[in-house]
């Protein structure tokens, strides 16, 4: 491709960030960045509050985030923040020891078997399912990898047929079953479910594995885990100041139509042309949302096969709700509470995040889910409600709500589709119309893996 061609990019987030990044190393000048908001960033938000920086979105890495480690050198940004700390709760608000064995007798047997298959699954993912865990999707559907290899910073490309990998299509739970390693999910359930990610009747394996490969999940196990001082955001905003070309921010985009090799899209009421179009704000929203945001099918001249493909999107409905609370009932670390993360206690409180331990007149940030495919969405309010209740069940109430916000999150495909080779259509439908389709659901909704996306996007297109 000429290096000068118009190249437009929607979103400011990490996967529209870092494919300005990427195509900026690569020589081409002439891409511009269209961001709907004030801000850069997308889910990675870091307001303040009494002169420091929260978080009302992403908030860790680890160390084979190699992505967002190249934005933190593109950026002149470091991993520099708080260390993460976390205890458990059950859901009457005791502490409790679930890994321990020593204070948990009874669940020895049950901790022992876990361990043995925690061990069990390291090894079949690296024989039975060797391939798993490459970025994206693409051939997983037919048995196949394809991609680059996140074992190490090299990030080399790899590909092979492995005809196991189609059990990645089948919900987690019934992944574990076949595999023989159910008591595994009391481990992975921690960072999936109460991270927002969904169920695992619900959730693919694949989503589940390529996020928390075994490496990943183990450094959680040991909070061997990378935060920032200033924020995930100020990753994004690090990148930002270097682009030659930065962000536009507050775009309104209304109409982009396709038509004789030329992308015409209208912002803020006038139209502009490029010569090819990467969309990483999302693709499909099934409903009407409160803040506004719509899928790209709403505003493109959209095929029909766009429009086919990209209607089998879900997303999760994940609250994040920012409070203060007085500084006798500042909770002395996070919390996790297992007993929250199921189905049958959608809406409550799943885990509360303290960030800064050396004061009490910070916020803390409570996570809750309220969508699980089987049931009916729990609307927002009442959701807000049930998490405020919690807090006070877990002696930490709130005693006020400085920020909150209900996600557009973590956009996924489920088993059926998954199975039906959904990602390979979309892979195959890539320039078609010269358009190029980045951003979670073409990987998974972590700053990583699509930052990740847009490289290997990047380097395969451009
Ligand atoms: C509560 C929470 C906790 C999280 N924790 C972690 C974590 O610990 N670690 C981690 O790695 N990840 C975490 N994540 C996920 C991570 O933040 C996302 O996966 C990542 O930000 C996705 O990047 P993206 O660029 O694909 O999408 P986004 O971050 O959503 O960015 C998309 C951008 O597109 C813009 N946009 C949307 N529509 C339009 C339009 N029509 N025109 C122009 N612009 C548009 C949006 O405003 C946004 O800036 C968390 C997210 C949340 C919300």
């Amino acid at each position: 491709m000429e290096k000068d061609i118009r190249i437009c990019i929607i979103g400011g987030g990490p996967a529209g960030l870092s494919a300005g990044m990427y195509l900026e190393q690569k020589g081409y000048t002439n891409y511009t960045i269209l961001e709907r908001l004030d801000r850069v960033g997308g889910k990675c938000w870091s307001p303040t509050y009494n002169g420091r920086r929260y978080e009302m979105g992403a908030i860790m890495g680890v160390d084979s985030y190699y992505a967002v480690h190249d934005a933190e050198v593109f950026g002149h940004t470091d991993h520099d923040g708080p260390k993460l700390n976390r205890n458990y709760k059950n859901s009457k608000g005791d502490v409790i020891e679930p890994f321990e064995p020593k204070k948990n007798i009874l669940k020895i047997p049950r901790l022992l078997k876990m361990k043995k298959q925690i061990k069990k699954l390291g090894e079949i993912l690296e024989t039975k399912y060797v391939g798993y865990d490459v970025n994206g999707h693409r051939g997983v559907a037919e048995g196949r990898y394809e991609g680059c290899s996140q074992r190490n910073a090299k990030r080399e490309p790899v590909s092979g047929v492995n005809p196991n990998l189609k059990d990645l299509a089948l919900p987690f739970n019934e992944f574990c079953k076949k595999n023989g390693v159910e008591l595994i999910q009391d481990v992975w359930i921690g960072p999936f479910t109460s991270f927002g990610y969904g169920y695992f009747d619900e959730i693919p394996a694949a989503y589940v594995l390529k996020y928390l490969d075994f490496q990943t999940t183990m450094n959680f196990v040991k909070v061997n885990l990378w935060t920032w001082q200033e924020g995930t955001q100020s990753i994004w905003e690090g990148v930002q100041n270097h682009l030659k070309n930065p962000a536009r921010l507050n775009c309104n985009i209304s109409k982009v139509e396709r038509k004789d090799g030329k992308v015409y899209v209208t912002v803020n009421g006038e139209v502009e042309e490029y010569d090819k179009i990467i969309v990483t704000a999302p693709l499909y929203i099934p409903n009407k949302r409160d803040d506004g945001q719509v899928g790209m099918v709403d505003y493109f001249d959209a095929r029909e096969d766009e429009k086919e493909l990209f209607s089998k999107i879900d997303y999760e409905r994940y609250d994040v709700l920012a409070c203060e609370t007085k500084p006798e009932d500042h909770p002395e670390i996070s919390y996790y509470v297992f007993e929250n993360m199921t189905p049958q206690t959608l809406g409550h409180l799943m885990v509360y995040y303290r960030r800064w331990k050396d004061t009490k007149d910070q916020v803390i940030t409570t996570y809750a889910l309220r969508k699980h495919k089987n049931s009916k969405e729990i609307p927002y309010e009442e959701c807000k409600k049930m998490v405020l209740d919690d807090l006070k069940t877990m002696h930490n109430p709130a005693s006020n709500v400085v920020n909150e916000w209900s996600v557009y999150y973590f956009p996924h495909v489920f088993s059926e589709d998954y199975a039906a080779g959904w990602y390979d259509k979309v892979e195959a439908m890539q320039g078609k119309y010269d358009t190029y389709y980045a951003g979670e659901v073409m990987s998974f909704g972590d700053m990583d893996e699509t930052a990740e996306y847009s490289k290997e996007l990047i380097d395969r297109f451009f």
